[in-house]
């Protein structure tokens, strides 16, 4: 890594501008803001601590939600401070602005190992259109820069990026927090140069969304196995028929070009061989935004290449898991990123568990196993095996973009070694 981090960086007696993310689910229970899924702030705190042990006067900036330069009440962070005092067992102060007066002297008084959570900085508009005016406001309060929201730093926003470019023009340190630093180690340095076999497990909704990610890991595995809806647009780019799967009729020359380079570089690209299909019935409801509900009903097992009309593609078929799974057995480095099929519904899970449990069979036999975020996160989670992988990151998009090679504007802004 040849970014700053804050392990080594000497923070005591200084005010430390801290970009965390805790964007965190909340819930209205009796008229009150609940946090439903505490991980976000959990993870920051080693580098808390870290900070705290340094004696560094810390100032916590983050967003929640989307309010859109607004002060919407229900996304203020005032919950997630009295949260984060409970789990790091001392007081954290909690000012309900980012910019202004009240924050500037709130941070002057702070000591040493203090503690200040701001109020959500995107209630102002200036956050997400990264104004250097708004970002000058925000590093009023900042000897040093650490930022620890790798979720984020895909966004060049005024506190992931423009905050860190005034610390910097100042002569201050930019330094990447811990999370931030494992993010970087494992989807970046790891998989730089991977022990072999590089087995990489794709899924999910789009070949629209991670196309550029099977480009660059083109270059890098040794296999790449394919789940998720976006089977069916490779399917249809090898002349298969698809029926009523989810599938990207437009993307069907990029899926087609990704095959020719598999096949030119000699990467293993496997597509399922079976699939689970069901039949999309209208149940004449409406959802939210207006749109017909349809059930999915009598799942089965469908082995032939195409699929009938009258069916969509909903998950892999058990041989397929099993050729995935006996593919990931023999892998040294696993990159698992979306899920193989509708997961949510425990009917299209298999093949996603399937695969959740070949990814923790390869790690205890010895192999690095990194998860790319999202969705398998969460199935790995709701496997119970989440702790049983190497490393889960912590980013969706921020990973995406991360593995696709881009810079990302919040890593860009850090100091260099
Ligand atoms: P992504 O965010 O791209 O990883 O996509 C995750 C979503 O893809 C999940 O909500 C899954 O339900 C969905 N998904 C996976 N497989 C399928 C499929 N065969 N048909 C429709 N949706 C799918």
């Amino acid at each position: 890594m040849d970014k700053l981090t804050v392990s080594e960086i000497n923070a005591r007696g200084k005010r430390v501008f801290l970009r965390v993310d805790y964007n965190v689910p909340m819930e209205e229970k009796e008229g009150r803001m609940v946090i439903t899924d505490e991980t976000r702030i959990k993870e920051t705190l080693p580098t808390l601590q870290l900070l705290i042990k340094q004696g560094a006067r810390v100032i916590l900036a983050a967003h929640l939600g989307r309010p859109k330069g607004q002060r919407e009440p229900s996304m203020s962070l005032r919950p997630v401070a009295e949260r984060l005092a409970d789990m790091l067992g001392r007081p954290v102060a909690f000012v309900d602005d980012c910019i202004g007066d009240k924050v500037e002297k709130t941070a002057s008084i702070l000591r040493e190992g203090d503690v200040l959570v701001l109020e959500n900085i995107r209630y102002y508009a200036e956050e997400e259109a990264n104004d250097p005016g708004f970002a000058e406001k925000l590093a009023r309060v900042a000897d040093l820069y650490v930022n620890d929201a790798f979720g984020a730093a895909h966004r060049a926003h005024a506190s992931t990026e423009g905050v860190a470019r005034v610390v910097a023009a100042r002569g201050g340190h930019c330094a990447a927090g811990l999370l931030m630093e494992r993010e970087l180690k494992f989807l970046g340095d790891e998989l730089e140069s991977p022990a072999r076999p590089f087995v990489v497990v794709l899924g999910g909704a789009k070949v629209s969304d991670k196309i550029g990610v099977i480009d660059k890991l083109l270059e890098k595995a040794d296999a790449i196995l394919i789940g998720g809806a976006m089977a069916y647009t490779f399917k249809l780019a090898m002349g298969a028929k698809v029926g009523k799967s989810l599938v990207e009729a437009h993307k069907v020359d990029v899926a087609k070009a990704a095959l020719g380079k598999a096949k030119s570089r000699g990467v293993k690209f496997l597509l399922p061989t079976d699939n689970t299909v069901a039949t999309p019935v209208n149940t004449g409801k409406l959802n939210k935004k207006g749109n017909p509900v349809f059930e999915l009903q009598n799942p089965r097992t469908n082995v032939e290449p195409d699929i009938p009309d009258s069916e969509e593609g909903v998950d892999i078929g058990p041989a397929t898991s099993l050729a995935y799974a006996a593919e990931l057995r023999g892998a040294r480095t696993v990159l698992w990123n979306g899920p193989m099929g509708i997961f949510e519904d425990p009917r299209f899970a298999a093949g996603t568990i399937a695969v959740a449990k070949a990814v923790v069979e390869a790690t205890q036999g010895g192999a690095k196993s990194i998860i790319g975020g999202g969705d398998s996160v969460k199935a790995l989670n709701q496997a119970g095996l989440g702790d049983q992988v190497t490393f889960m990151s912590t980013g969706g998009g921020a990973s995406l973009e991360f593995l696709e090679g881009r810079v990302l504007p919040g890593v860009a802004a850090l100091s260099a070694r």
